[in-house]
């Protein structure tokens, strides 16, 4: 499936800099939404839960699942195993349903050797690429089969419970930030946030 133009400029807007690893997960991310027969989350109609890890190589992945998919860290329908595997889970929450999606081992390897990864490795920041080096990258991330580089698994039930929002906060009684009232705590006989509780 190609990739339309506009929508990989605004995906490349969103995450900061051009590379290769977020488009890999805008393909990874369509393909799983493709799979599942799921349009983007507008709330939490989808869930992510994703492999990857900080502080390695092409942990931009994510952001592409992430503009893609509508799973954002703040509609909390993403979250991290910090497992440092190039793999997700893409869950739809309303029919219960998820397919796991990873970059093929032979393909991403090869992908650790790209001149890109090699200039990353040396220092050079990801937006300081010359585009020479990244342009045949890309070129060829956005054109080539899905089978050359996703391992998809099968469909598979995923039983969701829905967690019930939170609407109602208080102000702590010692810093008086406004506070939901899920997340404050007891000290001294008076409601407080988890910073002033110091527990
Ligand atoms: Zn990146
Ligand atoms: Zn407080």
């Amino acid at each position: 499936m190609g990739i339309p133009e506009e929508l990989l400029n605004q995906a490349f807007f969103f995450h900061g800099h051009k590379c290769p690893a977020m488009p890999l997960g805008l393909r990874a991310g369509l393909k799983a939404m493709e799979v599942l027969g799921v349009e983007r989350s507008q709330d939490k109609e989808l869930h992510v839960i994703s492999e990857t890890g900080k502080g390695h190589a092409a942990g931009c992945f994510l952001d592409g699942i992430m503009f893609v998919t509508g799973c954002t860290y703040g509609k909390s329908n993403v979250e991290k195993l910090y497992w440092d595997k190039m793999a997700f889970t893409l869950i739809d929450t309303v029919n219960e349903r998820a397919v796991r999606v990873s970059l093929k081992p032979e393909f991403f390897a090869k992908a650790l050797k790209s001149p890109f990864v090699e200039l990353r490795r040396q220092g050079v920041p990801p937006q300081d690429v010359p585009p020479e080096i990244l342009k045949p990258l890309l070129d060829n991330i956005l054109s080539m089969p899905e089978e050359q580089f996703l391992k998809m698994s099968q469909v598979f039930d995923q039983p969701w419970q829905k967690r019930p929002g939170c609407f109602t906060a208080v102000p702590c009684a010692i810093c008086g930030d406004l506070t939901f009232e899920k997340a404050l705590r007891v000290k001294g006989g008076r409601l407080v946030c988890i910073p002033c509780s110091g527990y």
